[in-house]
């Protein structure tokens, strides 16, 4: 029910009195006395104190407001207080003679066009669209809106990878000419930092939700049927109605199962981002991405680290020079690298560290380590919403809920975009996939293309990829061009000490036009944006090399591979 919030009582016998401190604001919950903000007048304060259990609606008023005894200052939807439950408003320090009890949850009703089910970048990008096309939204998230991406990935990890960025330079500080006596790393000030640069981007997604007339509802939701989900919270519990639902609930950790990874002290990436003291030693089960991110990392911080990879490289879906430019890198810090090796148990020695055993060929190895992290992939999180109920199929693999390159799954009227689908898991492409989502729902006919996908590794140095790598040109037998220049000889990056590295072009041989793309070195992952456009304009070797590159500048390296590509480089000759 709905009750309005009216002022009873001043002090004394005002007859008007200011709004002192208001602590509850629109949509919060509020219990039988609390208090809902103070009145000061020249008499005193008075407390202004919920008769109800429920949610605030509505509240006119701002701080330092003159208010009169009989206005109607706001309303609360919920559950009124017996008379005797209610404390008195003048002192909070009279005895109460209440008993809360068990409030019942409030039920709100909500009828959308679109509900969608995860906070994530795939999510809360759908939901920002959808909003953008007049569309009524609600947005449910269980826990930070953000999803993996702000809270446990892309951008702590980055936060990290920034830090031993600043290490890194401190260290080389002499080369530039600057002398430092000592480096003293704090942990704990690094995850402050880390903790900072999260907390800032979710509270600016929540004023994204705002400002977009979002509708935002914290809880885990369930579905009742194929147009309604509920959210259950401690004072309200959401039917929610809706047209259309985009399913963006993400992915998991995964976990091989091998002897000893039940173990709780058997750390993921999620554990890797909290850790507050340095592991002397740190052995990481995968060498993909994520696990090479890490081991850039705590190597940084001071940590032994090797990385165990199954496959016969790490970062294996890269190019060979690029695999090799990072690999010697990562071995010149000192990070041991294992490669076809096959992790088949983790044990617990006496003192405490972990011993992994592995196969490499016929032969058994063990490390031993103080920590062991697995970083062997993610799960689509398909257990969290009940896809029967919402008639929606799974894939041939059974890894991800099926969709088509409208984002639909086999229910018309529901969507899933993100790593939920399995297609890629990569923040940017949950976004799109968003996108797409969204303006399919309102009635614009958008696809969803995988060819131009960046991907990027931010190790030391960085690197990226896009479009047809060499490996896959190899392998489709496509007829190549290769176009190559190394950062050595660029002059930006020779004035940073930042000479790793190169940038290589893939050309179709016969039309001439750009098809691919590899950076590895600095500024890798802003880079490769310019030959995601140039492939994406369509252009070929001529068109693309009358660009012009402001001097100096490390993306002056696309345009020498681009002029390599017809053998007339001019700051470089093979
Ligand atoms: P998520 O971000 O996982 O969000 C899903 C959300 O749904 C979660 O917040 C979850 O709480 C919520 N949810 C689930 N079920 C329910 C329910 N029933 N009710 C309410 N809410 C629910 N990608 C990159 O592109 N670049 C990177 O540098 C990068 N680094 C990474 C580093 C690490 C360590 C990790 C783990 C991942 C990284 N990724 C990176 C991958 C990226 O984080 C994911 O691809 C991306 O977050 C997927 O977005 P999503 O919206 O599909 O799902």
């Amino acid at each position: 029910m709905l009750f309005d919030l009216v002022i009873e009582k001043l002090s004394g016998h005002d007859s008007t009195g200011k709004v002192g401190k208001i602590n509850k604001e629109i949509d919060s919950q509020v219990s039988i006395n609390d208090v809902i903000f103070t009145i000061e007048s020249g008499k005193g304060t008075v407390n202004f104190i919920s008769k109800y259990n429920g949610i605030i609606e509505k509240l006119t008023i701002d701080e330092g407001d003159t208010i009169k005894k009989g206005q109607i200052i706001g309303q609360v939807s919920g559950e009124k207080a017996e008379e005797s439950e209610i404390k008195a408003g003048e002192s909070n320090t009279k005895k109460a003679s209440y008993s809360f009890g068990i409030a019942k949850p409030v039920i709100k009703n909500y009828d959308v066009d679109v509900v969608v089910v995860g906070g994530g970048p795939g999510g809360y990008v759908a939901a920002i669209r959808a909003s953008q096309a007049g569309l009524k939204v609600l947005l449910v998230e269980e826990d930070n809106l953000g999803g993996t991406c702000l809270n446990y990935g892309c951008i702590p990890t980055k936060a990290l990878v920034n830090s031993i960025d600043i290490i890194e330079k401190i260290k080389r500080a002499n080369e530039f000419g600057i002398e430092v006596d000592q480096i003293k790393i704090s942990i704990q000030k690094i995850m402050d930092r880390k903790n900072e640069v999260v907390n800032t981007l979710v509270s600016g997604i929540a004023h994204l939700m705002e400002n977009n007339k979002i509708e935002y509802i914290n809880g885990k939701a369930v579905v009742q049927d194929e147009n309604t989900i509920t959210v259950k919270a401690k004072t309200q519990e959401s039917i929610i109605k809706f047209n259309n639902l985009i399913i963006a609930t993400g992915s998991k950790t995964f976990m091989l199962p091998i002897e000893g990874s039940e173990n709780k002290d058997i750390l993921t990436s999620k554990e890797l981002l909290e850790l507050n003291e340095i592991p002397k030693s740190l052995t990481i089960i995968g060498g993909g991405v994520i696990g090479m991110e890490f081991a850039f990392i705590y190597k940084g911080l001071g940590s032994d680290v090797n990385v165990i990879e199954f496959f016969p490289n790490i970062l294996n879906t890269l190019d060979e020079d690029v695999i090799s430019c990072i690999k010697e890198s990562a071995e010149e810090k000192g990070i041991k690298i294992y490669e076809s090796a096959c992790a088949v148990s983790i044990k617990t020695s006496m003192d405490g560290s972990k011993i992994v055993e592995m196969k490499v060929g016929d032969e058994t190895q063990y490390v031993t380590s103080e920590k062991v992290a697995m970083a062997v992939g993610r799960k689509a999180n398909l257990d969290s919403l009940d896809l029967n109920k919402l008639n929606v199929n799974l894939n041939e693999k059974k890894n991800g809920i099926e969709v088509d390159d409208f984002m639909r799954t086999s229910n018309p009227n529901v969507y899933a975009i993100g790593d939920i689908t399995n297609k890629i898991q990569l923040a940017h492409v949950a976004s799109h996939q968003g996108i797409v989502a969204a303006d399919n729902i309102s009635g614009l006919n958008k696809k969803m293309c995988y060819d131009l996908i960046p991907s990027v590794v931010f190790t030391a140095p960085e690197a990226s990829q896009v479009g047809v790598s060499e490996k896959e040109a190899i392998n489709k037998g496509i007829d190549y061009l290769t176009g190559k220049f190394p950062l050595m000889a660029n002059g930006k990056a020779q004035t940073m000490g930042e000479t790793k590295g190169f940038v290589k072009l893939i050309t179709d041989k016969a039309t001439r036009k750009i098809i691919g793309g590899s950076v590895v070195g600095v500024h890798a992952a802003d880079m490769i944006s310019t030959i995601s456009n140039l492939i994406a304009a369509g252009v070929d070797i001529d068109e693309a090399s009358h660009v012009i590159y402001a001097h100096p500048t490390v993306s002056e390296s696309i345009h020498e591979a681009i002029l390599d590509l017809d053998g007339r480089g001019i700051h470089f000759s093979k």
